[in-house]
C-alpha cells in the first residue's frame, strides 16, 4: 500500500501515524471543522473571538525579548492597524513579515496592550491582488510535526487522484436520498461558502451518511466473501454421537436447559458438517457454556479425533482442566493440562500424549499454540472468553489442527460478554452466532450494594457473617493500571489486614505474581471451602466458578470496567445461597464512575449491561480491546445507524451475486486491495 505521489519518509510516518497509508486513505481523512478564507475582513471590522482573514501590508517588525522571546509585528490595511505576536517562529518568518511585505493573516483577534493583536496567526505571504480561495478551509486532524498547510496539500492531491465514480449501481442507494460519493467527498474538505451561512451542517450530516452506509457494505461485504472462502474450505465432519454424550448426560446433576439445548443442537449440526464451523457460542456469565463445551468436545472425541480448549489465565484453564476431567474421565476420555508453568517433566509428557494422540481432550492456556506442541487428529479448537485473545493467538491454535487433519479444524468461540445484535452484526458476520439466553433454573438474583469505603467495618463484620454461616466471600483488589508493583502491594497488604481483622477466618490471597502451583493450592482449597475469604487480584474475573461462594466484595469498584464489574459479579449466585455483591468505592466519584456504578446497580443483564457499555466506551473497548484486529468502523456506528446496518446488510449478498466486479471496486477504495477474503 502507499501514495501515488512522492511522499517523504518523515511525512509518510506521519501520515502512518493517522492511519493513512494509501490516497484513498487521505481521500476519507475528514476534517474537523472548516474555517471561511474566502472573504477578507477590514481590520476596523475584526470582532475578538472570531476567526477572520485580513489582508494587510507589514509597518514594522522586531524581535524583543521581554517577558519572552518572540516576534512582533504592525501591519496595516486602509481601515487600521493590527499587531502579531510569533512566540516561536522560524528565522523564515522574520523575512516574511519584513516591512512593505503584503500579507494575508488568518486568526482571532483579540483586544491586547497595544490595541487589537493576533498570537499565532496563520501567516501567507501574498500579492495584492492574488484571488481568494473559493471554498472553506479545512481544519484536519493531525499529528506532531504533520502541519495543517501539507497535509491539507496531500489530502487535495489524493482526492484528485482516486477515482470519485461510484463503484456501486444506483440501486443500492434507493430509497435512502443520499449524495453520490463524489459530491459527499468535496462536500467534505471544500464546501462552497455560500453553505456556511445555510444549511451546511445538514449537508455535512448526509455526505457522513453516505460514507457511512458505503463503509458499511464494504465491511459487509468482506464479512460475507470470508465466510463464503470458509465454505469452500474442507473439514473434517464429526456426526453427532450418542454413546458418551448419553453417559455424561446421565452423570450430570442436572439436566440441561431449553437454552443449553437449543446452542448444543446448532453446535451438533455445524460439526457434522464438512465445512469448518465457525461459531461464537455467547451468554451471560454463569449461563452454562461449559458443559456445552464439553458436549462439543465429546462429539469430535467420539468420531476418534482431539479437541482443545484455550483459556485465557491459568486459574481458568486449570478450573476446566479439574471439571472437564471430573465430566470425562469417568467415560474414559483422556484429558491433559498444558500450561507454561507445568514442571519440565510433566510438560514433555503431556506435549508427548497430545503428539501421539493419547490425550483426546487437550485444556490449556496459550501454551497449547507453542511451536513444540503439535497434534495427531486435532478436529475441533474451543476459545473460551475469546475476546481475551488477540486473533494472531486464536489462529495460532486453528493452524495446529490444519496441518495434521487435512482440513480444517472446527471452531467455537465462547465469550461472556455478550455482544450486542447490532454489534455482532456488523462486526460479527462472518460468524455464526449461538446465544443462551437464559440462565439455569434455581439461581438467585444476586442483590448489588453500593457502599462509600468509610464503611468499610460493616463489610467486616458481613464478611464474618456469611462465613459462620458457612458461605464464602470473594474479596477483590482494586486495578492498579499505573504501577503492577503497587497492585501487588495493595493485594498483600489487604490480606494481611484481612488476616488480622477476621482472626477466625481462613484468608486465602492469589494474585498473578503467585507460581502456579501456589496459585492452584489456593484456588482448591477455595474450592474446597478450607479457606473462606479470597483475597485477589482481577485474576478470579472470569470463569472462576465456586457456587458456594456468596458474597463478592469488589474495592474501589469505580475503578473497574462495566464488563469487569459484572464478570466479577458473576463469580456469586451460582449456588443456592442469597447473594450479594458489595461495590466499596470512594468518594469523590467522577461523573463517568457514577454513571458506570449505576448501570451496574440497577441491571443484572450482561446484555443490557453490555449495550451500555457500549454507549461509554465505544465498541473497541468491547471487542476486546484493539487488539481484537477487527477493523474498526471510522464512519459508521452501528447503533446510531442501524438503519443503515439493515439496509447494508441485506442489500450485501445480492451484490455480491450480481455485480461482483462492482463490489471488488468498492472494497478496493475501502479496505485496498487484497482484503476481501481469508479474514
Ligand atoms: P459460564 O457460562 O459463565 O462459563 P459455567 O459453565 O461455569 O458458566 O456454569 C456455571 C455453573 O452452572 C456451573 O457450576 C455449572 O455446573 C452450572 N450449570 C450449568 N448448566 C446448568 C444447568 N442446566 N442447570 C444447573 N446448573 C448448571
Ligand atoms: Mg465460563
Amino acid at each position: 500500500m502507499s501514495f501515488s505521489f512522492p511522499v517523504s519518509d518523515a511525512v509518510r510516518s506521519r501520515l502512518a501515524k493517522l492511519g493513512l497509508h494509501r490516497d484513498e486513505d487521505l481521500a476519507l481523512h475528514l476534517p474537523l471543522r472548516w474555517e471561511d478564507e474566502t472573504r477578507l475582513t477590514d481590520i476596523r471590522d475584526l470582532i475578538p473571538g472570531v476567526q477572520a482573514v485580513v489582508q494587510a501590508t507589514v509597518v514594522n517588525s522586531e524581535v524583543i525579548y521581554r517577558p519572552r522571546r518572540q516576534l512582533v509585528a504592525t501591519v496595516a490595511d486602509d481601515s487600521g492597524q493590527l499587531v502579531l505576536r510569533l512566540l516561536n517562529f522560524y528565522p523564515s518568518q522574520v523575512q516574511m513579515l519584513s516591512p512593505g511585505k503584503i500579507l494575508r493573516i488568518s486568526g482571532e483577534a483579540r483586544g491586547g496592550f497595544f490595541g487589537v493583536e493576533m498570537i499565532h496567526p496563520q501567516i501567507k505571504s501574498t500579492s495584492a491582488d492574488a484571488p481568494l480561495p473559493q471554498s472553506l478551509t479545512p481544519v484536519y486532524p493531525t499529528t506532531a510535526g504533520l502541519g495543517q498547510v501539507t497535509l491539507r496539500k496531500l489530502v487535495g492531491r489524493a482526492v484528485l487522484q482516486i477515482s470519485l465514480d461510484e463503484t456501486l449501481p444506483s440501486q443500492s442507494y434507493d430509497g435512502l436520498d443520499l449524495p453520490l460519493f463524489a459530491e459527499a467527498i468535496r462536500l467534505l474538505h471544500a464546501p462552497s461558502p455560500v453553505l456556511a451561512t445555510d444549511g451546511l451542517e445538514d449537508r455535512r450530516l448526509e455526505a457522513l451518511r453516505r460514507l457511512a452506509f458505503d463503509e458499511l457494505l464494504a465491511q459487509q461485504f468482506s464479512l460475507r466473501l470470508a465466510r463464503a472462502s470458509r465454505a469452500k474450505k474442507n473439514a473434517r465432519g464429526l456426526p453427532a454421537e450418542d454413546v458418551l454424550t448419553r453417559a455424561l448426560l446421565a452423570n450430570l446433576p442436572f439436566s440441561l436447559t431449553e437454552a443449553q439445548l437449543k446452542v448444543w443442537q446448532e453446535i451438533q449440526a455445524d460439526m457434522s458438517r464438512r465445512q469448518p464451523m465457525r461459531r461464537l457460542l455467547q451468554g451471560d456469565v454463569g449461563s452454562g457454556k461449559t458443559v456445552v463445551a464439553a458436549l462439543a468436545c465429546l462429539q469430535a472425541i467420539g468420531n476418534g479425533t482431539q479437541a482443545a480448549i484455550m483459556a485465557p489465565t491459568e486459574i481458568l484453564a486449570e478450573q476446566h482442566y479439574q471439571k472437564l476431567g471430573a465430566w470425562l474421565a469417568p467415560l474414559g476420555v483422556r484429558v491433559v493440562w498444558l500450561a507454561s508453568a507445568l514442571p519440565a517433566a510433566k510438560k514433555r509428557q503431556a506435549i508427548g500424549d497430545i503428539a501421539s494422540g493419547d490425550a483426546q481432550l487437550a485444556v490449556g492456556t496459550h501454551a497449547l499454540f507453542q511451536k513444540d506442541v503439535s497434534f495427531s487428529q486435532l478436529a475441533l479448537v474451543i476459545v473460551d472468553e475469546q475476546h481475551r485473545f488477540g486473533v494472531h493467538q486464536r489462529q495460532a491454535l486453528h493452524a495446529k489442527g490444519v496441518l495434521q487433519s487435512g482440513g480444517e479444524p472446527h471452531q467455537l468461540m465462547m465469550s461472556a460478554t455478550p455482544i450486542p445484535r447490532t454489534l455482532a452484526m456488523s462486526y460479527f458476520a462472518d460468524l455464526d452466532v449461538s446465544t443462551i439466553d437464559a440462565l439455569p433454573p434455581g439461581r438467585t438474583p444476586v442483590t448489588t450494594k453500593l457502599v462509600a469505603d468509610s464503611r468499610r467495618d460493616e463489610i467486616l463484620q458481613r464478611v464474618q457473617a456469611v462465613c459462620k454461616d458457612g458461605g464464602q466471600a470473594y474479596w477483590v483488589c482494586p486495578l492498579i493500571e499505573e504501577s503492577e508493583k503497587l497492585q501487588l502491594q495493595t493485594v498483600l497488604d489487604t490480606h494481611a489486614a484481612l488476616q488480622q481483622q477476621l482472626p477466625a477466618l481462613s484468608i486465602g490471597l492469589v494474585h498473578g505474581k503467585m507460581k502456579t502451583a501456589e496459585k492452584n493450592a489456593v484456588m482448591s482449597a477455595f474450592q474446597r471451602n478450607e479457606v473462606q475469604v479470597l483475597v485477589s487480584t482481577t485474576v478470579i474475573e472470569v470463569g472462576v466458578d465456586v457456587p458456594n461462594a456468596s458474597l463478592m466484595v469488589i474495592e474501589h469498584a469505580e475503578r473497574f470496567g462495566l464488563s469487569q464489574l459484572h464478570q466479577l459479579r458473576g463469580r456469586v449466585g451460582r449456588g443456592d445461597r442469597e447473594s450479594v455483591c458489595i461495590l466499596l468505592y470512594q468518594n469523590p466519584l467522577s461523573e463517568d464512575a457514577r454513571s458506570r456504578l449505576k448501570i451496574i446497580f440497577e441491571s443484572n443483564d450482561g446484555f443490557e449491561i453490555a449495550r451500555q457499555d457500549l454507549q461509554l466506551r465505544g465498541p473497541g473497548e468491547l471487542l476486546g480491546a484493539r487488539q481484537s484486529g477487527v477493523p474498526l468502523l471510522r464512519f459508521a456506528d452501528p447503533e446510531r445507524d442501524a438503519d443503515l446496518l439493515a439496509l447494508a446488510s441485506q442489500r450485501a449478498a445480492k451484490l455480491i451475486q450480481q455485480h461482483p466486479h462492482a463490489v471488488s471496486l468498492h472494497l478496493g477504495r475501502w479496505h485496498g486491495e487484497g482484503t476481501a477474503a481469508g479474514a
